[in-house]
């Protein structure tokens, strides 16, 4: 039972017993140079657990200027491919190892689901496996040239140092996302974990050392976006910014790294349509829909925040989604019984609530939930009930704009091609659900979504193998799979003239 309320959690976290951590630069563990550390929150306890350096822009160029030397370090750059790759599916046996306590950390310190968290830190190491197998496969070309006398070749070749900037939802799957592909193409990376969810950023830190990769490959440098995520886009000796934030943020990121012509990949909101059809399986179509809004309180860019429901079924599907929906257990995030979460941040929270404020201005109607979740299980949490509208128009800003939280907006359709008009018609294109056990269904609308990734009769469902990325405002690039190494790769042309004799100097060869 979620009983415990914020007195006998806040009993477990007194202030003194907080961890100070440290920045981890060139292989050491380092004070910020700002002498500042910040309280990292409990979102169950609205109560600080962990303290977080502060750092500022000295603390980036040392960071930047340990990759740059790490990355021309024959202890990295000298390595053979299989033995980065080596390097990589160690640290992966060191992850799978350490799995429980980093999911326990994450679930501390950003509120979700224990059950959740635990399950994606033990599927991260699949990533380094992965990619670990992948770097001694990339492989230039021998190119048939056109030219007599002349061999040319490719080589592709890592870009350098890397940053990484995450959020707070999935820390370290997400870096992983990142951190995999750039180190086994042979890259070296400085990371800037979200400020609201740092600690398994550096916890997660030590394994990197533990494994045997050389000081530098890999830094992290925790603080505000607006002191050290700025200061790290714009660094002149960053090659590449890979993303993953809110759009607004990834905008600016996108100016600043033009700016500098550096290589960039952004993962970005969503808006993402969950759509069934009168032939789907009802009952798992209720709990598809669920899942793709409900777990992790919403808090993922590919949360399923638009319900689109064919007219025929609309008034049994809700009733049935209302049902289930009410039936949500809330509380103690680390209870593995808990299926509602608080949110993770406060300014989040007071955004989950201002939108739920402008959806009921706009004239939605309030089927479940609708504001903060008083329940004594959740203490003085930062919890929302979950929260469905009906009474949805296409054009409201509830069903154009990413809350990040628990609320559903449920948009009745006639047919299919109101359906792609609904579903494509906002800004963003991360991800769709279908529900239909028709295949021309499935087929039809899986080509005709504007999103990045289309689930058919499931949803929520990623993997190491399989790209992942956004259409439109969703973003630019893709990781996971066997292409997102190209992401972190650059391609140079070699050309050797094999007859030893001088053309005309005057004129292009
Ligand atoms: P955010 O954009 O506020 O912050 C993301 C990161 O960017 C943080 O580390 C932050 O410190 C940093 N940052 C902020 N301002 C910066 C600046 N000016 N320069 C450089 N860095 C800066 O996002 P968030 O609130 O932490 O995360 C939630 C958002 O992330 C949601 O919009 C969600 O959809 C998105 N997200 C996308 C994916 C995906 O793969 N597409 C996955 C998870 C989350």
């Amino acid at each position: 039972m979620a009983t415990s309320t914020r007195q006998t959690n806040a009993a477990a976290e007194k202030p003194e017993e907080m961890k100070k951590h440290r920045l981890l630069i060139g292989g050491n563990w380092a004070e910020p140079s700002t002498g500042k550390w910040f309280e990292s929150m409990n979102p169950y306890t609205a109560r600080p657990w962990a303290l977080v350096p502060r750092s500022a822009k000295e603390d980036i160029n040392r960071a930047v200027a340990a990759a740059k030397a790490a990355f021309h370090d024959p202890a990295w750059r000298g390595l053979t491919a299989t033995a980065r790759g080596h390097l990589l599916r160690k640290l992966a046996d060191l992850i799978a190892a350490d799995a429980e306590r980093l999911g326990k950390i994450e679930s501390t310190d950003n509120g979700k689901l224990i059950a959740e968290m635990a399950a994606q830190v033990r599927y991260i190491p699949q990533w380094f496996h992965y990619f670990g197998g992948l770097a001694d496969k990339i492989e230039g070309r021998v190119i048939p040239i056109d030219k007599p006398g002349v061999f040319n070749f490719t080589r592709e070749e890592p870009l350098g140092v890397v940053a990484a900037i995450t959020p707070w939802n999935s820390p370290l799957l997400l870096a992983t996302w990142k951190l995999a592909p750039a180190l086994a193409a042979g890259n070296t990376v400085v990371w800037k974990p979200s400020e609201f969810s740092s600690v398994s950023a550096l916890e997660f830190g030590e394994l990197f050392e533990r494994a045997g990769f050389p000081p530098g490959v890999v830094n992290i440098v925790t603080g505000f976006g607006n002191e050290v995520g700025e200061a790290l886009v714009t660094h002149r000796d960053v090659a590449k910014v890979a993303f993953t934030g809110g759009d607004k943020t990834g905008e600016q990121v996108y100016a600043m790294a033009a700016r500098g012509i550096k290589h960039v990949t952004l993962e970005l909101g969503g808006k993402s349509a969950n759509i069934v059809f009168d032939d789907a399986e009802v009952e798992e179509a209720v709990k598809g829909v669920v899942s793709g809004i409900f777990a992790a309180t919403g808090q993922t860019c590919i949360a399923g925040s638009r319900a689109l429901i064919h007219r025929p079924i609309y008034e049994q599907f809700v009733e049935k989604l209302l049902a289930l929906a009410k039936t949500a257990k809330m509380g103690n995030p680390l209870e593995t019984s808990t299926q509602v979460g608080p949110v993770t941040t406060q300014p989040q929270y007071q955004k989950v609530l201002d939108y739920i404020r402008i959806a009921k201005e706009e004239g939605a109607v309030c089927a479940l939930g609708g504001g903060p979740a008083k329940r004594p299980e959740c203490g003085d949490g930062w919890f929302v009930e979950p929260t469905i509208f009906t009474g949805v128009k296409p054009e409201m800003r509830i069903a154009q704009e990413e809350v990040f939280g628990p609320v559903l907006s449920i948009i009745p359709f006639e047919d299919e091609e109101e359906a792609i008009r609904i579903a494509n018609d906002t800004m963003y294109g991360l991800a769709a659900g279908v529900w239909t056990t028709s295949i021309r269904r499935a087929l039809t609308m899986s080509e005709r979504l504007a999103a990045g990734t289309v689930w058919v009769n499931t949803y929520r469902a990623v993997s190491y193998m399989s790209p992942f990325g956004g259409y439109k405002r969703s973003g630019i690039g893709r990781e996971s799979g066997i292409d997102a190494i190209r992401e972190y790769l650059q391609t140079k042309s070699v050309w050797i003239d094999t007859v030893g004799k001088a053309p005309n100097p005057f004129v292009m060869r």
